[in-house]
């Protein structure tokens, strides 16, 4: 007989669905899992290609300082020793990035770390009578100087936001880590790396046990439920939702819109090339280029896979029906999503979470520890 009631639907088979989905299924409560889209694993997708595997949606680096996190994760995959260091390229220069000695040495030819805290210190604008910076460029000069600004940050960030770094807020920018090492390193957690087997891999076997449906959005799901009910005919049930979506469009934007920064993916297999770049991450920080970055997936796996595949990053004005990437975190749309919360502080029997539910830029490790969360917090109150 196929089940047709669930103790949880949950809306999104992303990376936060699925973790809470496999800890309330542990302690025996059963989940149907549904997804707008055609696959599982949301943003962290990653498809297969010639033994590539493409990060569909950008780059995804698991990088973690939570020992708890990284060992969850570990018994779902095992990952590779991927280190991120990433490059920039500026017209016909090439840098590495974090901003370190290997940087400074090839912005300015020296070797020391006194010689590049003197340039910088020379480099840096401080503004007249302490007073603070009323834009973002104002704000990074005042951090980093000159040839930092300019040939690293400016054009990047200006495509970025879509705008002048005039017309930026400083706080967008609050510090700029400088490494006076020699060190590409961009992070400092003590565990990353990538799954050997890809991200989607991770989600599926989170999803064991639970009954999936893609191709799914919520409101038709809803309402199908709701007419095949009424037909008297076998239709699903639950208990409770979890919801991962956008929080504004579950209550209909009755409120308004939340503003997003979108991001479009422009894919290029190159089955006859071996190389293309001999890096996975390489920033394009002249504003003239309109991509911010490509990646060539292989090297997340040290070159593995035949030919190679390479994506370019064009960020884009988030409009309705666009994937919403990045949330603008402003006062205004932080206090719009308060309002959001509160409505969502008297729905029944919903959760939300996740980067859409809450409204947040979340790396993979917070989603995870929010998951994990979210799901003891559920077990401990309904037994
Ligand atoms: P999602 O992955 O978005 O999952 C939500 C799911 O809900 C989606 O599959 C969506 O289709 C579905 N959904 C939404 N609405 C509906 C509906 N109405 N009906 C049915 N289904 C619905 N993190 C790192 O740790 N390291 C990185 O290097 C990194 N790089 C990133 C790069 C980019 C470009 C971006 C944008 C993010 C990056 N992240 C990174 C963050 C990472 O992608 C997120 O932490 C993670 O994907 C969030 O998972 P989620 O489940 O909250 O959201």
């Amino acid at each position: 007989m196929i089940q047709r009631h669930f103790d949880y639907l949950v809306v999104g088979a992303g990376l936060f669905g699925s973790v809470f989905s496999h800890e309330v299924m542990g302690q025996g409560k059963s989940c149907l899992v549904i997804d707008k889209r055609p696959y599982v694993a949301g943003n962290i997708y990653t498809s297969k290609v010639r033994g590539i595997h493409v990060h569909e949606f950008g780059a995804h680096i698991f990088h973690t300082s939570d020992r708890e996190v990284w060992d969850y994760i570990n018994q779902f995959a095992q990952f590779n020793h991927f280190v991120n260091s990433p490059m920039a390229v500026y017209k016909e220069e090439i840098y590495n990035l974090p901003f370190n000695m290997n940087t400074f040495s090839r912005l300015w030819g020296i070797k020391t770390p006194n010689e590049a805290k003197a340039k910088v210190g020379s480099q840096v604008v401080s503004l007249p009578g302490g007073k603070e910076a009323s834009n973002l460029e104002q704000q990074a000069l005042a951090l980093v100087g000159r040839d930092i600004y300019e040939k690293l940050i400016k054009g990047y960030t200006e495509k970025q936001w879509g705008r002048d770094c005039v017309e930026l807020p400083a706080f967008i920018i609050k510090r700029i880590p400088l490494r006076y090492t020699y060190d590409n390193n961009y992070f400092t957690d003590p565990y990353q790396g990538i799954p050997v087997d890809g991200y989607t891999a991770i989600v599926d076997k989170l999803l064991e046990g639970a009954k999936v449906l893609l191709g799914t959005d919520y409101r038709n799901f809803c309402k199908e439920q709701e007419q095949c009910r009424e037909q008297g005919k076998d239709c699903f049930s639950w208990d409770k939702v979890l919801y991962t979506g956008m929080i504004d469009e579950y209550f209909d934007f009755c409120l308004g819109n939340l503003a997003y920064r979108s991001l479009r993916f422009e894919k290029e297999d190159m089955p006859e090339v071996d190389n293309f770049q001999g890096n996975a991450v390489i920033n394009y920080t002249e504003r003239e280029i309109p991509y911010t970055r490509i990646i060539e997936h292989k090297h997340f796996q040290f070159g593995e896979g035949e030919g190679t595949v390479i994506t370019r990053e064009y960020p884009a004005d988030w409009e309705p029906g666009m994937e919403p990437y990045y949330p603008v975190n402003d006062e205004a749309n932080n206090q719009l999503f308060a309002k959001y919360q509160k409505l969502a502080q008297k729905e029944k029997n919903v959760l939300f979470g996740g980067r859409l539910g809450q409204y947040r830029y979340y790396d993979m490790d917070k989603v995870i520890k929010a998951a994990l969360l979210m799901a003891q917090e559920e077990i401990r109150s309904t037994v």
